[in-house]
C-alpha cells in the first residue's frame, strides 16, 4: 500500500527531467546562451560575457520551471571537439543549435556540422531549436534569412523552429525555452526515452 501511495505521490509531485544539448560551431555563442538562460531562470547572475572562455569539455546548466527540470549540456564546438557531441546524443531529449547570425562567412561550416548532427540515428526525432544568435548586431541575419540559407532537408517529422536571439541582451531566450518545453512534451522521442529509462530500472 505504501508503495502505491509513494508511486502516486511521486507521479504527482516529481518534475519531468529533460536533457537538452547545446551545439554549434565555436564562437556561435553557446556558452553565452547558457549563462543567459541561467540568469533569467535561476535568479543568479550568469557569468559576464568577458569572463566566458571557449568550452573545451562540457558546461552543465540546470533550470527548474514549475513542473519541469531542464538539464543543459553545452559542448565545445571547435572542429577537433565535435566528435565528442555524439556521446551525448542517446540521452538527449532535444537539441539547441546555435548559429552566429552575424558571421555569414561561417554559415557553411555551421550548416555542414548541423547536417551531420541531423543524420545521426541516435538523435532521431529530437526536437530542434535553431538559434539565430547575436541579433543585437546590425549585420545579423534574421531567423527567416538564416532558415533560407541553411535550407535544411531531411527534417522529416522532427519538430523544429528558428528563433532570433541575442544571448547578450536576452532577446528571445524565454520564447526559446517555452518552445522547447512544449516540443519535448509533445515529442515521441520523450516517450521513447521514458520507456527506455523505465525498462532499464526494472
Ligand atoms: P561558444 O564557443 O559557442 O560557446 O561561444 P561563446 O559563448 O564563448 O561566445 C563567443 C563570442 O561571441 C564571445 O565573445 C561572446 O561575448 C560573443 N557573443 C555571444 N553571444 C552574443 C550575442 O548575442 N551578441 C553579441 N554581440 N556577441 C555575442
Amino acid at each position: 500500500m505504501f508503495s502505491l501511495f509513494y508511486g502516486l505521490w511521486k507521479y504527482a509531485f516529481s518534475k519531468t527531467e529533460f536533457h537538452v544539448l547545446i551545439l554549434g560551431i565555436d564562437k556561435a555563442g553557446k556558452t553565452t546562451v547558457l549563462e543567459k538562460l541561467k540568469s533569467q531562470y535561476c535568479n543568479v547572475e550568469g557569468l559576464p560575457a568577458d569572463r566566458i572562455v571557449p568550452t573545451v569539455g562540457l558546461n552543465i546548466g540546470r533550470v527548474e520551471l514549475s513542473n519541469t527540470k531542464l538539464i543543459f549540456w553545452d559542448l565545445g564546438g571547435q572542429p577537433g571537439l565535435r566528435s565528442i557531441w555524439e556521446k551525448y546524443y542517446e540521452e538527449a531529449h532535444a537539441v539547441i543549435y546555435v548559429v552566429d547570425a552575424a558571421s555569414p562567412s561561417r554559415f557553411e561550416d555551421s550548416k555542414s556540422a548541423l547536417e551531420k548532427v541531423l543524420q545521426h540515428e541516435d538523435l532521431q526525432g529530437a526536437p530542434l531549436l535553431i538559434i539565430a544568435n547575436k541579433q543585437d548586431r546590425a549585420e545579423a541575419a534574421s531567423a527567416e534569412e538564416l532558415s533560407r540559407y541553411l535550407d535544411l532537408k531531411k527534417l522529416d517529422e522532427r519538430l523544429y523552429t528558428f528563433q532570433a536571439v541575442s544571448a547578450i541582451d536576452g532577446l528571445g531566450i524565454k520564447e526559446s525555452v517555452n518552445w522547447l518545453v512544449d516540443a519535448m512534451e509533445r515529442s515521441k522521442r520523450t516517450e521513447m526515452l521514458r520507456v527506455r529509462a523505465g525498462s532499464s530500472s526494472v
